[in-house]
């Protein structure tokens, strides 16, 4: 803890916390108590009003209204504010994100790993604590921050996004030849963003080469993609066969396969090959959803209501406008579903420009209200969220409690001012994030007391 706290102070936010971290011997006995706060504990739909919360080391410990505060390395008054868990971001591309098209494509990955540390850094600074990330090589990255050396999030990584040739991950320039048929490896699959595969055999090599990295989870994208320069929107991709090997090898090494997929068709085919959680959904009829619903699949879905992005090609824009289309009817039908496990992310990438990414994260919770009231956005992106990580079993690289706020879970902590469950921007505008706390560090500190 004590090598935690120095590199940590060498980072624009100092927390006084760290200076107290240094004059303990054994960091196991730090303490800190929050008292009278409310709190959204991240399950339930009613803040529990004026109590203590006590953090021993990275955990909760107590919660009580008693008097706790005998011998504590702080005492954070916490009047007029609300603790509740980190936000759990449901879909990230860290090593995708601060960068142009043209940086990944051209294979610069020592530049996308120095902009992905500082997205990591600002995802943090938004009341990120953890994340799932979706596809790129993410792995040194995630090393870097649980080692203390740069500021993030905790990661889920999936590493490479395995796609089949001709899908949403075939970047290759036009007539560049197939790997598979004798061509050169693309880019995209040497920096380790995508991986490239047809066939079951190389199917299973590709998720056993993901595990071997320490991918949490195992994602594929198994229909048309709207960034994809190929790939029509309605088409299904892999065959049942190629998505069966995938989940039984990640089955196999104790976690699960998510997939990238838009329609009903490309859907219920993985589902048959044994998925557990679908990315996006924008496009999924009710039967589908349904199907979803009885058989506990999770549904990571963004809210995609931008029609038309300048980044994108004119077939990219066409695939957009579609998916943007379905955007809304599929979150009528999500607030319909009362059993369908579902949670917020917000799938930021290419977002070149420090800051861009990260304001998009905000504007995009922002946008569910058109839908949703903040109590359910808050559980997704919290309560669900925890329960969605658990999902990768033994490969869980944090393993415990996240995303609520109850007794021996994870110290992954917020104090917000106001009520965020009344007033969303308590979570969404900086300033009213007074305190950030991961595994029971102190990352950002405005609290006055
Ligand atoms: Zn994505």
């Amino acid at each position: 803890m004590l090598k935690k706290c120095i590199a940590i102070s060498t980072l624009l936010y100092v927390s006084s916390f760290c200076s107290s971290v240094l004059a303990q011997d054994t960091p196991s006995e730090n303490t800190i108590l929050f008292t009278n706060v409310d709190v959204f504990d991240g399950v339930n739909d009613e803040l529990i009003r004026k109590t203590n919360v006590l953090v021993t080391g990275n955990k909760i410990t107590s919660i009580s209204t008693e008097n706790l505060s005998n011998n504590m390395t702080r005492v954070i008054d916490g009047s007029g504010h609300t603790l509740m868990p980190g936000i759990i971001e449901g879909h990230s591309h860290l090593a995708l994100s601060g960068v142009t098209f043209s940086d990944v494509l051209m294979g610069l990955p020592g530049y996308q790993s120095i902009q992905s540390a500082v997205m990591a850094e600002d995802m943090l600074m938004n009341g990120v604590t953890s994340t799932r990330d979706m596809s790129g090589e993410v792995f040194s990255l995630k090393r870097a921050i649980d080692e203390g050396s740069v500021m993030g999030p905790r990661i889920y990584a999936s590493g490479a996004m395995i796609s089949q040739t001709s899908g949403h991950a075939d970047f290759r320039a036009f007539n560049q030849k197939n790997p598979m048929l004798g061509g050169a490896v693309p880019v995209t699959d040497m920096t380790g963003n995508s991986l490239l595969v047809d066939g079951v055999p190389k199917m299973l090599a590709a998720v056993r080469e993901q595990l071997r990295l320490g991918a949490s989870q195992i994602k594929l994208a198994v229909g048309g993609s709207v960034s994809g320069p190929v790939d029509p929107l309605d088409t299904t991709q892999f065959t049942l066969e190629e998505i069966q090997a995938a989940t039984t090898a990640a089955k196999n090494w104790g976690t699960y396969v998510t997939v990238h997929g838009y329609t009903s068709d490309a859907v219920n085919q993985a589902i048959d090959g044994g998925i557990k959680v679908v990315e996006h959904g924008q496009l999924l009829d009710r039967k589908t959803l349904r199907r979803m619903e009885k058989e506990g699949i999770w549904l990571s879905i963004q809210p995609f209501t931008e029609c038309s992005s300048p980044n994108l090609t004119p077939a990219q824009n066409e695939k957009e406008a579609m998916v943007c289309k379905g955007t809304g009817g599929v979150y009528e039908e999500i607030k319909k579903l009362s059993k369908l496990k579902v949670v917020h992310g917000t799938d930021i990438f290419i977002s070149p420009g420090k800051g861009i990414g990260v304001s998009k994260q905000v504007e995009q919770m922002e946008r569910l209200l058109n839908w949703f009231t903040p109590y359910e956005i808050l559980k997704m992106s919290t309560g669900n969220g925890g329960e969605l990580l658990k999902l990768s079993g033994p490969r869980n690289p944090y393993p415990g409690d996240l995303g609520v706020v109850k007794n021996g879970a994870l110290a992954d902590l917020l104090l917000v001012k106001g009520n965020p469950l009344q007033d969303l921007s308590a979570i969404t505008k900086r300033e009213n994030l007074k305190i950030i706390m991961k595994d029971g560090v102190i990352y950002k500190d405005t609290i006055e007391q």
